[in-house]
């Protein structure tokens, strides 16, 4: 009777873990202070999938006031630690070089408008996370998802367009594989007053002509798996940093504008 009862148990837990494993993220992380939602909640909605227009301003040449980051031909404007950027130049695009380490630009900015265009492998190699991961680093310490999420179950707020850890995209607006995408992004640098972030970083996120955030506050620098808070003496400006997470994601036409106006009191 013992036996038989928890062989029954057994069976009852049985399609509650099924589901569990079929949802990618986790259960047992922080709470995200002001949501009922855990850092990479697995139980958190999923983002509404949309299909984007054709070709939303891809390949469009910069305004005339941006500063050209990367043109096609060389590495010039980016760079890992001082050194030359390690990443590969082809065909008009520049390519993750998989554990040479992530990039940025030599110039740092305030508050700024960012447009930049990139395309995963295809065929597509490994799932969640492990599919084409890379990312736009602003300031170099808020991450906005670079991630082949086409067919590719993901935590909601690990998805392409995701403050990454803190806010899912309203829409997955993702291409498939070996397509270009574009991203506009206009950053609003935080505010800090005698050392203290006096107004946060916010962020407008265009994916493919989608939006995927509108003016969201970032919580802070990005963080796996913790709560992201900002640091004593948060930087008001800073460079914009492109991820080296292993895979080979190209990136092409990357420009800025900044937006000094923001950075006034
Ligand atoms: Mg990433």
């Amino acid at each position: 009777m013992k036996l038989r009862s928890s062989l029954l148990v057994a069976a009852s837990l049985l399609p509650l873990i099924t589901m569990a494993a079929d949802k990618p993220g986790y259960t047992d992380t922080p709470q995200l202070p002001g949501q009922k939602w855990r850092v990479h909640d697995a139980d958190r909605p999923q983002p509404r999938i949309v299909t984007p227009g054709a070709s939303f301003s891809q390949g469009a040449p910069a305004p005339s006031d941006a500063v050209v980051l990367f043109d096609g031909k060389d590495l010039s404007k980016w760079t890992k630690d001082g050194e030359p950027a390690p990443w590969k130049v082809a065909n008009g695009y520049m390519e993750v070089v998989g554990k040479s380490g992530s990039i940025q630009t030599k110039e740092k900015f305030g508050s700024f408008q960012l447009h930049l265009e990139y395309a995963t492998p295809n065929p597509p190699h490994g799932d969640s996370q492990a599919r084409a991961n890379s990312g736009v680093f602003l300031h170099g310490l808020y991450e906005v998802q670079v991630l082949d999420c086409y067919n590719n179950p993901t935590y909601p707020d690990g998805t392409v367009g995701c403050i990454y850890g803190q806010w899912p995209p309203l829409a997955n607006a993702a291409k498939p594989p070996g397509e270009w995408h574009s991203y506009d992004i206009i950053f609003e640098a935080p505010k800090v007053e005698g050392g203290k972030v006096v107004t946060p970083a916010h962020v407008t996120v265009i994916l493919n002509g989608v939006v995927a955030q509108h003016r969201k506050e970032i919580i802070g620098p990005v963080r796996h798996r913790e709560v992201a808070s900002y640091e004593a003496n948060t930087p008001t400006t800073g460079p914009i940093g492109l991820q080296d997470h292993g895979d080979p994601v190209r990136f092409r036409n990357i420009w800025v504008r900044p937006l000094g106006e923001y950075d006034k009191p």
